[in-house]
């Protein structure tokens, strides 16, 4: 297990490695960039690397080799002593993982009671601030990752601002986050910040279909599509059958791009409201803190990605643009939507990209999807008798 399993974060890996060779290590880091790209791999790995008693020169990459830090000999855990084994094992005493489910692990009954929709003041007091003072259990230096750093409230940023600023000898504290935005600038200020970029595509597809073997070519290129450069993001759209919801969607597309004798058009938002509403059920399953307003937006807002490509590709289609279609699959339906034209297939865009902008302005999910899928009932052309039912 090396360091650099960690793909595609030259930078962070360059910040992290001349810290490390200058021996002014930073005490905090702040690990900002897009969920599912190797920010808390690379946050563990530092941690086993900083509690090794006995860490060694690895090679850079053959990637990086070229890069101007080559007079830095990266450093990486040895593996092999104490305790990277119990590092590995996970069971490290001198390694904590904060986040804001430990809310249930909390000695007062109203705290662990509560919804963990942030990770709160109470959670940090206990489990950092009131521990970060100890000895370290192995004797050699303490290391903290708190994730999702975004949640964390103004109250609990002020309450760390002492550990970050000055934590005790030994003791690193590694923020994780996908919104620098919601971190306060006396956080961000205190902090050595270590950005994290999306994955290429490529890359995403290649380890999905590794870590998700058993799924089919065209549904894990497909995923990473969606992923927009996440491997976890991929991994979630394999697991929640993504790929066959939007052949179904495809094929009522199908029937809007050419609607038969006796269509109606009310018919139309009924099956892509229940998918969204099986897409924020896993959603709220993988994370039961998540408020059901959240999950229901997560499910609307992966839908209304799903149909703005099928409409880009129509698009592209219409205006001869030779670009590769991201519903390769599903041929049949971008050509019947082709036909719709530019203008029409433009304003189909457009409504999409309202839709997903009412949603950002909590606008009320359901009623959000029922004026979109009214709207694009609106553009479709009118039933004719002579059509095929089916696509
Ligand atoms: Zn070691």
């Amino acid at each position: 297990m090396s360091i650099f399993d960690v793909r595609h974060q030259d930078r962070a890996h360059r910040i992290i490695q001349r810290a490390l060779a200058s021996r002014r290590m930073p005490h905090a880091y702040l690990f900002a960039g897009p969920e599912g790209v190797g920010r808390e791999m690379l946050a563990v790995r530092l941690a086993h690397l900083l509690l090794c008693p006995s860490p060694v020169e690895v090679d850079w990459p053959t990637a990086m080799e070229k890069d101007a830090v080559t007079d830095v000999r990266p450093s990486a855990a040895c593996g092999q002593c104490a305790d990277c084994r119990l590092l590995a094992a996970g069971t490290h005493p001198d390694l904590a993982v904060i986040h804001r489910q430990l809310n249930r692990q909390h000695p007062d009954a109203l705290i662990r009671r509560q919804k963990a929709l942030f990770l709160g003041v109470d959670v940090i007091r206990h489990f950092l601030i009131d521990r970060i003072g100890t000895r370290p259990a192995r004797g050699r230096a303490k290391v903290f990752i708190i994730r999702e750093a975004e949640r964390l409230n103004d109250a609990a940023q002020n309450a760390l601002l002492k550990s970050l600023e000055e934590p005790p000898p030994g003791t690193t504290l590694i923020l994780i986050t996908a919104s620098l935005d919601q971190m306060l600038p006396t956080t961000r200020s205190r902090c050595q910040l270590v950005p994290f970029v999306a994955l290429p595509a490529p890359f995403v597809a290649e380890q999905a279909s590794r870590l998700r073997s058993e799924t089919a070519a065209d549904e894990v290129r497909y995923a990473a599509h969606h992923a927009d450069g996440s491997l976890g993001g991929a991994l979630r759209y394999i697991d929640d059958s993504l790929f066959a919801m939007k052949r179904e969607w495809g094929k009522q597309l199908a029937i809007l791009a050419r609607p038969p004798a006796g269509w109606s058009a009310h018919a139309l938002a009924g099956p892509f409201q229940e998918d969204a509403g099986r897409l924020a059920k896993s959603f709220a399953q993988r994370d039961p803190d998540v408020s059901d307003t959240d999950a229901r937006r997560e499910g609307a807002r992966t839908l209304l990605a799903v149909l703005a490509d099928f409409f880009r590709d129509a698009l592209a289609t219409a205006s001869a643009c030779q670009a590769e279609r991201v519903n390769a699959d599903q041929g049949d339906v971008i050509d019947a939507l082709a036909g719709w034209g530019q203008p029409k297939l433009g304003d189909a865009i457009r409504q999409l990209a309202q839709a997903e902008s009412w949603l950002d302005r909590n606008a009320h999910v359901e009623l959000t999807l029922e004026t979109l899928f009214i709207r694009l009932a609106r553009l479709a052309p009118r039933p004719q008798p002579g059509r095929a039912r089916a696509l």
